[in-house]
């Protein structure tokens, strides 16, 4: 709870998932005076009333950003640049711009072009989310004991980076402040290189000849489920993902074929030793995971039933 608001004013352009949880705790919480809400289609919008998530709700992103003290665009990564230009000519002098996008530097070079001097960019990820898109999905503790990784330029107003770490701090979140590009190698090594796994090996198991999709489904308890899961992940937003974090993903996919390779030659040869070695070192990083408090220590993710 605080006792006045961060932000008089904040609108969020785009309220599924992200935005939905954004709006459910700033309400909650007082962290925000209103919300205006803008999304593109009639549908969303209608379900966010219904839902009660804002204060206000335009389908004109110009009208709903008018007098905002914050903005927060939370759509995929590849509609940035029409949003910028769209939103531009109505922002209120000093008014924050951030995002929840989960590429940064593509953000940056989409957004500044667009923005006038005396508005200030902080962008924003928050490290959290679930395979459910839409306002329905969101929940207001989504963020809680989540990083939020801000990308602030080297020149950004400090009171500004201040202000987007109160308002993260408020929604639940730990900070971290880095730079835009080597927030994309991170993530592309964290995240975007394993949901292509994922989205990989969902679709070599349901193309397989020898294998029937009936058995894909019925035995898929033994791991494939788990990046099932991930591989339900929108396909709009992962799609631009990958389109705006090309170089980092081929970098590190580069390396990570590299490794693949060491692994397919050790089984090949019998190589027990190799295995075992590099078994062990990744359950500790699991472990790891665990000690941050990043992950559940329940068996099998918590699930009731145990795996196999
Ligand atoms: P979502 O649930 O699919 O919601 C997307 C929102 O963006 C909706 O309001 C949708 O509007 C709008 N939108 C979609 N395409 C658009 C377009 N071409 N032009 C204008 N608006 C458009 O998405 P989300 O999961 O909240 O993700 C939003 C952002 O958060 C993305 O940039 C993503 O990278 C980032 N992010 C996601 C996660 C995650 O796990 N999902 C985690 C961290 C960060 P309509 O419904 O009205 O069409």
């Amino acid at each position: 709870m605080t006792s006045s608001p961060i932000f008089e004013r904040l609108c969020l352009i785009g309220i599924g998932l992200i935005g939905s949880s954004i709006a459910l705790r700033a309400r909650r919480d007082g962290l925000v005076g209103s919300i205006a809400i803008s999304t593109r289609s009639t549908e969303t919008l209608d379900r966010a009333r219904a839902l009660d998530l804002g204060d206000e709700y335009h389908l004109d992103v110009a009208e709903a950003v008018a007098g905002a003290d914050c903005v927060i665009i939370c759509t995929p990564v590849g509609t940035y640049s029409a949003v910028a230009e769209a939103i531009s000519p109505h922002l209120k002098p000093g008014a924050i711009v951030s995002d929840v996008g989960s590429v940064k530097k593509s953000v940056i070079d989409q957004l500044l072009p667009h923005l006038p001097a005396n508005v200030h960019l902080v962008p924003g990820h928050p490290i959290a989310g679930t395979e459910q898109s839409g306002p329905d999905a969101g929940f207001p503790t989504l963020f809680d004991d989540r990083w939020c990784l801000l990308t602030p330029l080297a020149t950004a107003d400090p009171q500004a980076v201040e202000q987007m770490t109160l308002f993260w701090k408020g929604l639940g979140s730990m900070i971290e402040v880095m730079d835009a590009e080597h927030h994309d190698r991170v993530l592309a090594v964290t995240s975007h290189i394993p949901h292509l796994i994922a989205y990989n090996i969902v679709g070599t198991a349901s193309d397989l000849e020898e294998v029937a999709q009936s058995e894909v489904i019925k035995f898929s308890a033994s791991g494939f489920r788990d990046f099932t899961r991930i591989a339900a992940s929108d396909p709009v937003m992962w799609r631009d993902v990958f389109l705006h974090n090309r170089g980092a993903v081929l970098e590190m996919l580069g390396r990570f074929s590299e490794d693949l390779a060491a692994l397919q030659k050790a089984v090949r040869w019998g190589d027990g030793d190799l295995l075992f070695e590099h078994f062990t070192k990744t359950r500790n990083i699991r472990r790891g995971i665990i000690e941050a408090g990043q992950e559940t220590d329940l068996p099998n993710f918590g699930r009731d039933q145990p795996e196999e």
